[in-house]
């Protein structure tokens, strides 16, 4: 094993978005890095470039996250590489938009186990060596729709307040073991999630934002690593939303 270094930070959906943005971010800030993605292996190899030519160590791994065994495998490699994590952050995500009465039950499924599922994987498989290490800090990625609900939007909101839900209880299980788990609630954000929306949806929701822009990556990277430094070190349970003020 590589020296141990306490700034090893495991990402999911790293290739992209918001999750690639807090990839090159805590690189900046002097994490080592293990992310995983789903499928783009150029868009990845780009990322881990970026990553080595800030100075840190990287391991990018293609790993479906609602498959439990490949987590588990994706993180067991990431310790051997680089060391236990000092910090996990679960950005995979997909929306399946629908209204209720007309959702496929697949679509139903498969954000489910892509947002929950998903964000448990990683979290069960680094809790108890963040234990043993004696903590670690853990940030999920929740969504406002997780908070106030959406229409069209019933199986991304369900799984998004379960993620609430979810850090809330991990909070309260894991302080005494020195873990922090805290979820970042975005509002709209520019990327490949949101450029799919009609253009008149997008218009509509830039008028209800406060402050007349739509968010960027940075605008959460910045969020969530704070959230894990030690500045944020008596924060644990909460919600924060990065949204322009659109949820006001
Ligand atoms: P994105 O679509 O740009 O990127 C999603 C990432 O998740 C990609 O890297 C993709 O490879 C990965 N991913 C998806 N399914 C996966 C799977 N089964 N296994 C492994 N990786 C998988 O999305 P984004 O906008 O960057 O969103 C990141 C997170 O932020 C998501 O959880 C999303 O729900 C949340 N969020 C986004 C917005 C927004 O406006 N963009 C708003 C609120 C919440």
């Amino acid at each position: 094993m590589s020296a141990v270094s306490d700034r090893i930070a495991l990402v999911t959906g790293g290739s992209r978005g918001i999750g690639r943005a807090v990839v090159t971010r805590l690189a900046r800030d002097g994490y080592d890095i293990g992310f995983c993605y789903r499928s783009d292996e150029q868009s990845a190899a780009l990322v881990e470039k970026e990553v080595r030519e800030l100075g840190r160590r990287v391991l990018a791994r293609r790993v479906d996250v609602t498959d439990r065994t490949q987590v588990r495998d994706f993180v067991a490699a990431a310790e051997d590489e680089l060391g236990p994590a000092t910090a996990a952050v679960t950005s995979a995500g997909i929306t399946r938009d629908s209204p209720l009465v007309l959702m496929p039950d697949e679509n139903w499924d498969a954000v489910l186990r892509t947002n929950l599922d998903g964000t448990y994987n990683l979290c069960r498989a680094v809790a108890f060596p963040m234990i043993k290490r004696g903590g670690g800090a853990v940030v999920t990625l929740s969504s406002v729709a997780g908070v106030a609900g959406n229409a069209g939007q019933t199986n991304y909101s369900a799984s998004k307040a379960g993620i609430i839900g979810f850090t809330r209880s991990l909070a309260k299980e894991g302080g005494r073991h020195g873990i922090r788990a805290n979820t970042v609630a975005p509002g709209f954000i520019e990327t490949d999630m949101t450029s799919v929306l009609p253009p008149k949806v997008s218009k509509e929701m830039l008028g209800r934002i406060p402050l007349k822009r739509f968010g960027l990556p940075e605008d959460v990277a910045s969020l969530v690593a704070f959230l894990l430094s030690p500045e944020a070190a008596y924060v644990t349970g909460q919600v924060f939303q990065v949204d322009g003020g659109i949820a006001l």
